[in-house]
């Protein structure tokens, strides 16, 4: 057997079956092999973790490195890495300049290359009433994918696009064999509740979840869905906050429709009653809802209704959550750190296999945003992004431990299953429970494979 540069062991994850005990063996960044049984192999290095699973690193294919110009892609990343994310799938609503051409992209791509310190795959956007010109350039300047907003959260960095337009860039991403995500809330439902609510004086926590009905976004997702039926494109609706949108793309999925859907931790952790008690800090968009919607989307992920779970990370500070009046308030949280943790919090306590954790936050995104060739599962010949996970070592969380700038997280004080003790970012150790490692430059553009599709 020849001698392998770095040999991971304990319970390794692998696709749906039973987690086994093994060695994972890398050699020049990538999966050599991976073993059954007590390690045996020659190897430079080995490190044995005995219990703590290994998981293929997770794929984070929703953050916001750039809406708040105090996070950036170094803290992004190593906060993603520092949670068992070996790769995170950016959003172009940067506030410096929205990823809406090939320039912007490349300045991106170079900013990515110079500081971070795990993988990232850009998404690009386009800009209002500039047609569907852009979508060819930005796919061939390496966009994995394209992001676009039924609802306007800001008229610059991230616009609505409006609906002939919406046909006309579905199309051409249909052309160009990528994929749209789709931000789906009605404009014209919730403008005018907001408007309402904030001239009669409304303020509360939850004057923010009534300005957004559960129909604002299931009328949405549904005008997504006839969009992308109508022109054959592939369609990922984002952070579906109601089993109603889950099913309404399943029902389109069984008509043939190239469609995926992904939901967040929040959704599947807080409810409405959390809102009253955090306040601005857990205003996002789509809202919070009532539990009986939390027990709704978790009966459809563990039914394999649901493709992907991301963080939507969004590293407000805290003085841009925690005004008075809701409507004062940004929208969105931190969360990429906590993503593994606290989808394995919801998995574990029922008894279920973190093999579906696997599926949701890498398998998934992998196939959704064409990158399985070489992300998203630990087989021989894949990148070797492994995570590991030990359930021996439950935490109470401190948001002052974590590592956006962010500086807090709506999971303080919340009991997590296990920590992240290893992130291994294509055979480089970027985070090994305590500290970072790699250098600044290590970190890889991301690109869709030619010709993947959501059924390789
Ligand atoms: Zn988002």
């Amino acid at each position: 057997m020849t001698t392998v540069d770095l040999s991971i062991v304990g319970r390794i994850v692998s696709g749906i079956g039973e987690p086994f005990r093994g060695e994972i063996r890398i050699s020049a960044g990538r999966i050599v092999e991976l073993r059954e049984g007590e390690p045996a192999g020659p190897c430079t290095t080995r490190i044995d973790l005995k219990d703590a699973y290994l998981l293929p690193g997770a794929i984070d294919c929703h953050v916001h490195s750039g809406s708040h110009a105090g996070e950036g892609i170094r803290a992004l990343t190593s906060s993603a890495a520092a949670g068992g994310v070996t790769t995170v799938i950016d959003m172009p609503y940067d506030v410096a300049a929205p990823v809406v051409s090939p320039l912007v992209l490349a300045a991106k791509r170079d900013k990515v290359t110079a500081e971070a310190l795990i993988d990232v795959a850009l998404l690009a956007t386009v800009r209002p009433g500039s047609g569907d010109a852009d979508v060819g350039p930005l796919v061939d300047a390496g966009a994995v994918g394209f992001k676009l907003s039924l609802f306007g959260t800001d008229p610059r960095r991230f616009p609505r696009i409006p609906d002939d337009q919406f046909l006309e860039v579905l199309a051409a991403i249909r052309d160009h064999g990528s994929v749209a995500c789709v931000h789906a809330e009605n404009e014209e439902i919730i403008k005018p509740l907001m408007a309402r609510a904030i001239e009669s004086g409304a303020s509360s926590p939850l004057d923010h979840c009534r300005s957004r009905p559960p129909v604002s976004e299931t009328q949405a997702v549904l005008t997504a869905l006839e969009y992308a039926r109508d022109t054959g494109s592939t369609l990922h609706l984002c952070h579906l906050s109601l089993a109603r949108s889950v099913d309404l793309a399943r029902s389109y999925a069984r008509e043939g429709l190239q469609v995926s859907t992904e939901t967040c931790p929040h959704y599947l952790w807080f409810s409405e009653d959390d809102m009253e008690r955090q306040g601005g800090r857990l205003k996002i968009n789509p809202p919070l809802r009532p539990a009986s919607e939390r027990a709704g989307l978790w009966e459809r992920l563990l039914g394999g209704a649901i493709d992907a779970v991301s963080s939507d990370h969004a590293p407000w500070p805290l003085s841009d959550k925690t005004r008075p009046a809701i409507f004062d308030n940004h929208s969105g949280a931190p969360g990429t750190e906590t993503l593994v943790s606290v989808l394995a919090a919801g998995l574990l306590a029922p008894g279920e296999s973190l093999a579906v954790l696997s599926q949701l936050v890498a398998a998934g995104p992998a196939r959704i945003f064409g990158i399985a060739e070489a992300k998203g599962s630990l087989a021989p010949g894949m990148d070797a992004d492994v995570m590991a996970f030990d359930p021996g070592k439950p935490f109470i969380l401190d948001e002052a431990d974590l590592h956006s700038n962010a500086g807090w997280s709506p999971y303080h004080a919340m009991t997590m299953p296990g920590r992240v003790v290893l992130t291994v970012s294509r055979g480089e150790v970027v985070w090994d429970g305590t500290h970072f490692g790699g250098s600044k430059g290590r970190a890889r553009v991301v690109e869709r494979a030619r010709g993947a599709t959501q059924h390789d």
